[in-house]
């Protein structure tokens, strides 16, 4: 048997910014594909006008690319099946929706939104949630219950319609799915949803199946959220005959809030205080800004790691993945069937090692956009002193700068809470004292401070701490940073006296 060539497809709808959910949407299809030597394509949903937003689909395709994740086949790089844009192939779905009406499988109807409106309105009152399907249809305005010749006049005479499909009553459909097993659902339960609106363009169910077809993709990988979907896919699959050659379907579980009370939902990302977005987005109506992974400083390596272990788990204790480690070892077989939760910490340990993994180079270049704003520029061997020096406590890429700032800019605020705490009337001169004997030092560096340090501590009987929060006051302006031997040895003598000086006449 020949084996097959795998196509997978990511068809996002440009309704906003993508969610994280989306981006784990892509991302295994990505590594399924790239696993079995197959083809990734992207596909632009755009056939709801009314929910269309500017700059979606760029947020969508350059905060993918941030992540790393590419197309084989795109809007952008055209492909065998090109447009991959369905507003641009609203022709395409006319002549599908014709078939399906010739062959009695769809039908006409004409009921205006506000009279379904109010019937959904009426029937709700008796505690019954309206649907159009087999049981209500018979009494609306279409051409299955209108007589023939008054619904072909409601066409000529221009009447706005819908193409609803004719869903039959008590059939079984089956939904195969790679992680679910059998979904198995009666027909009766089914409504008859639009498939085409009245503004000539085909609804998410109709060119969602009609290009799968098409595109001649493989295995739908997508979110929970589309499996109810799913049954309707699959009656029109059959209605076109494209039954036994329709694509595989995997329905990937939620990701779940941390509490895992519920949907990881777009607002729940700045109410808890992380990002639910790869990138930041700004609302182009409302202007409102939602955060994004990149600007929160995380570095994309990390956030694969952390979509990669939301849903998919390799089955050993291995956690931190290269894009290669995953396409090796991904498959669908170890998706879970249920939500993960999302753990805001567990997302920060992963940046922390990812910033570990970084050599001095890459952090430089990192910290370097923190520098110029600061109008500093040190060398790159004092960069590289600092950085090999406070990466450790880097989680996120800010870190860096909010934990070595004072290496590249003198303080010029003291803590005075720390000030009152430590300082007693003897340190200003113990202090002085301290100075005259660094001053005389041939050699200063870490070492050598030390032993100097050792010296003047046991020669005055002043302790330990009398000296050294004093002197980190003065040098850093506060009780923060690393133990004051590595931050003088990287200081150098000439800044270390400086700010003592300066420190200690500010804090007269
Ligand atoms: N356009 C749908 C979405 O926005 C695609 C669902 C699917 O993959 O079938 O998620």
């Amino acid at each position: 048997m020949k084996s097959q060539h795998v196509r997978v497809r990511f068809a996002p709808s440009p309704t906003g910014p993508l969610h994280i959910g989306g981006v784990r949407t892509a991302l295994y299809n990505y590594l399924f594909a790239k696993k079995l030597g197959g083809t990734m394509i992207l596909r632009i949903e755009d056939t709801d006008q009314n929910r269309f937003v500017p700059g979606a689909e760029e947020y969508i395709v350059n905060s993918l690319a941030w992540c790393g994740l590419d197309f084989d086949e795109s809007p952008e790089k055209g492909g065998p099946h090109a447009p991959y844009r369905q507003s641009e192939r609203s022709e395409i779905y006319r002549g599908y929706v014709q078939k399906l009406l010739d062959d009695g499988h769809a039908y006409y109807a004409f009921d205006t939104e506000a009279a379904l409106n109010d019937l959904r309105d009426r029937v709700k009152a008796g505690g019954v949630t309206f649907q159009y399907d087999q049981q209500t249809r018979k009494s609306l305005q279409n051409s299955l219950a209108l007589p023939e010749t008054e619904w072909k006049k409601n066409i000529a005479g221009g009447m706005a319609y819908v193409v609803r499909v004719k869903i039959p009553e008590n059939e079984q459909v089956v939904v195969h799915d790679l992680i679910r097993g059998e979904v198995v659902v009666n027909t009766s339960n089914l409504d008859d949803k639009v498939l085409f609106k009245s503004d000539g363009l085909p609804t998410y169910h109709l060119a969602n199946v009609v290009d799968d077809y098409l595109m001649q993709i493989t295995h739908v990988i997508r979110g929970e959220e589309w499996l109810p979907s799913a049954p309707l896919h699959v009656m029109l699959y059959r209605f076109f005959g494209w039954e036994d050659i329709m694509p595989q379907f995997a329905h990937l579980p939620l990701i779940l809030k941390p509490d895992g009370n519920g949907k990881l939902s777009k607002r729940d990302g700045d109410r808890l205080g992380f990002p639910v977005f790869p990138t930041e987005w700004k609302d182009p109506k409302s202007g409102e800004i939602y955060s994004g992974y990149r600007e929160s400083g995380y570095l994309p390596e990390a956030v694969i790691n952390i979509l990669a272990h939301l849903g998919w788990n390799p089955g050993t204790e291995q956690e931190l993945f290269t894009m290669d480690d995953l396409i090796q070892q991904f498959s669908l077989e170890r998706v879970g069937k249920h939500g993960s939760k999302f753990d805001p910490e567990k997302a920060k340990w992963f940046n922390h090692q990812y910033m570990q993994k970084k050599s001095e180079g890459e952090l430089s270049l990192l910290l370097k956009p923190y520098l110029e704003q600061h109008g500093v520029s040190p060398s790159a061997e004092y960069l590289g002193k600092v950085v090999g020096l406070m990466r450790e406590r880097a989680f996120l890429v800010p870190d860096l700068w909010n934990s070595s700032w004072f290496f590249f800019v003198r303080p010029e605020k003291y803590d005075l809470q720390v000030y009152q705490k430590i300082w007693q009337p003897s340190t200003t001169g113990c202090i002085t004292g301290f100075v005259q004997e660094v001053e005389k030092l041939q050699d200063f560096n870490k070492e050598t401070l030390h032993t100097l340090v050792q010296e003047f501590t046991s020669n005055t009987g002043v302790k330990m701490g009398q000296l050294m929060n004093p002197l980190r006051l003065l040098l850093v302006g506060s009780n923060q940073g690393p133990g004051i031997m590595d931050l003088a040895g990287v200081l150098g003598k000439e800044e270390f006296l400086k700010r003592i000086s300066t420190g200690l006449d500010s804090l007269k």
